[in-house]
This record gives structure tokens, C-alpha cells and sequence, in this order.
């Protein structure tokens, strides 16, 4: 009986780390933060990959297959590649409903959600703007669920991880106030994207977002729509075109010389574009200081 107790204990002992399986870097990068050496961590996507298109290898099928848990948008972001790898890797750990499937959407307000699903307008999401992440708030609201989640499944380490969600919160708590004391002086100016990733920025700082070099999501624009675009960003003095890595930057550069905006290389990644950092807090404080010094206002305090 001692013999058996012993085993099973060190059965456990050997399984202590979660295996933890994220979708895109930047939940990877809160994963990481809240987890900290209690968990393994993989990272299926690269963070200058269009997280739209991911390139699903087959080493991914593998890696799902060992999760403990799989944190995924939630939103449909990854919809046209991990249904297939999910499906593959048969491990009902992390099916669609059990325990370790993980929806880190849960809890935040999305913008965006259709009324009414058509297809034809483009690639929609039917749960709203999946890029959601890029607004602190929402950021914290992860963290806050992916450290119930690990205190659920490893109870172990519910300390762990307690004391490292207060840890990131404090932080946050700290920069936000800062972001917003640096992004204050353009409150309500305009900005262009090339896709409609940062509606949640745009929101959480007040900015005006609402014009896009792509016609619909997903859709490379034609020379009218780039016209209309030229025509409104004159009209509304837009300054700054955002830019995600993995889009493209001649057009981009084109609308920018018609117009003598800027095209700012943003990223919804740790790692995207240079300069944006390793972690999720170092990611944001490179895009609130990189558009303050877009929009005029110098590099910023940090
Ligand atoms: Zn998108």
C-alpha cells in the first residue's frame, strides 16, 4: 500500500507542469506572466505571422495532442486553421468543452458582433473583432481568467499563480496610467489601418479608426478604393497608417505619399515588429510610444 501511495506520488510529481498550448503570441506572453516555471508553454503561431492565415504544421497536431490546456481567442481569429488540428489530435483534454479548452475571450466585452451573419461583406466574425488583446483592460481580464483556469487544473501551484496574476495587474495598473497620460495630447485624432485590427486601442484611447486600405477584411484593395481612402484621410488630417507586420507595406507606403502620412509598423504580438519587446507590457509600451512620436509628441517618457 506504502509502495503504491509512493508511486502515485511520484507519478504526480513527474506531471507537476501544466502543458500548456497557446494559439497566438500574445496569449502566449500572458500565459507566460501568469504561469511563470509551473507551466510549459508552446506557442503555435509565429508573431509576424497573419494570425488569419497561420501555417498549420504538422508538428502542431503533436503538440495539441500532449496539452494539458489549449487557450485559444475564442472569437474566431483562428477559425480557418485550428478546427482541422484539433480535430487531429484527439485528446479530449482540450476538446471543445472539457475543462482544458480554454476561450480567453470569457469575459470581455467584444466590439464588433454582427447583427446579422453575411458572409459576402468579407471575412466577419460572428463573435465580434477578434484583435481584443490589444486593449489593456482586456488584457487584464485574461490574465485574470487564464490564473483560475491554471488554479483549476494545478492546484498545486494555485499560489504561484495567484501571486503572479497580482504581480502583472500591479504592473499594468502602473503603465496604463502612463499610456494614457502619453496618448492624451491626440485624443480623438484620426487614424488608418490597413486591417481592422485595433478597434479596442483605438477605443481604450480614443482614437478615431475607421478607415481601412482593405476594402473588407481579407480583401486586397483595388486603386478606387485606395482613392476613396486617400480622398477621407485628407479630409480628416490622418496622420498615421498602422501597419501589422505580415501586410502590405507598398501599399501602405503609396497611401502614405498621396497623403504625407506615416506608416507606423505596429504589432498585436510580442516580437511582431522590432523594437516591440519580448513581453505583452513591453509590446504595448513600444505602440503607445511609437504612435506618440508618430503623431508629433516626441518618443514619450519611457
Ligand atoms: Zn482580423
Amino acid at each position: 500500500m506504502t509502495t503504491l501511495i509512493l508511486l502515485v506520488l511520484t507519478a504526480v510529481g513527474v506531471q507537476a507542469k501544466l502543458n500548456v498550448v497557446a494559439t497566438t503570441p500574445d496569449i502566449a506572453s500572458l500565459a507566460e506572466v501568469i504561469g511563470g516555471d509551473a507551466i510549459n508553454l508552446t506557442t503555435l503561431a509565429r508573431p509576424t505571422e497573419d494570425p488569419h492565415f497561420v501555417d498549420a504544421k504538422p508538428s502542431f497536431v503533436a503538440k495539441i495532442n500532449r496539452a494539458d490546456v489549449l487557450l485559444h481567442g475564442g472569437a474566431e481569429l483562428e477559425a480557418g486553421w485550428l478546427p482541422p488540428l484539433l480535430n487531429g489530435s484527439r485528446n479530449s483534454k482540450v476538446a471543445n468543452g472539457a475543462p482544458g479548452n480554454v476561450r480567453c475571450n470569457e469575459g470581455v466585452v467584444m466590439l464588433e458582433v454582427p447583427a446579422t451573419l453575411d458572409r459576402s461583406q468579407g471575412d466577419v466574425h460572428a463573435a465580434g473583432n477578434p484583435h481584443y488583446l490589444v486593449d489593456p483592460v482586456n488584457a487584464r481580464v485574461v490574465a485574470q481568467h487564464l490564473a483560475s483556469v491554471f488554479e483549476q487544473l494545478d492546484a498545486a501551484h494555485a499560489g504561484v499563480y495567484q501571486a503572479n496574476l497580482k504581480q502583472f495587474i500591479a504592473d499594468l495598473d502602473t503603465r496604463m496610467v502612463q499610456w494614457q497620460k502619453t496618448l492624451a495630447p491626440f485624443r480623438g485624432d484620426s487614424l488608418a489601418a490597413y486591417h481592422n485590427s485595433w478597434p479596442y486601442f483605438a477605443k481604450r484611447f480614443d482614437f478615431k479608426m475607421d478607415i481601412f486600405l482593405e476594402p473588407k477584411p481579407g480583401i486586397p484593395p483595388s486603386p478606387a478604393h485606395l482613392a476613396d481612402v486617400i480622398s477621407r484621410m485628407k479630409r480628416e488630417d490622418t496622420k498615421v497608417i498602422f501597419l501589422d507586420p505580415y501586410l502590405s507595406r507598398k501599399t501602405a507606403e503609396t497611401v502614405a505619399d498621396a497623403t504625407g502620412a506615416v506608416v507606423l509598423d505596429v504589432t498585436q504580438f510580442p516580437g511582431g515588429v522590432k523594437g516591440s519587446g519580448k513581453t505583452y507590457l513591453e509590446m504595448m509600451d513600444y505602440l503607445v510610444n511609437s504612435l506618440a512620436k508618430a503623431l508629433g509628441g516626441g518618443s514619450g517618457p519611457n
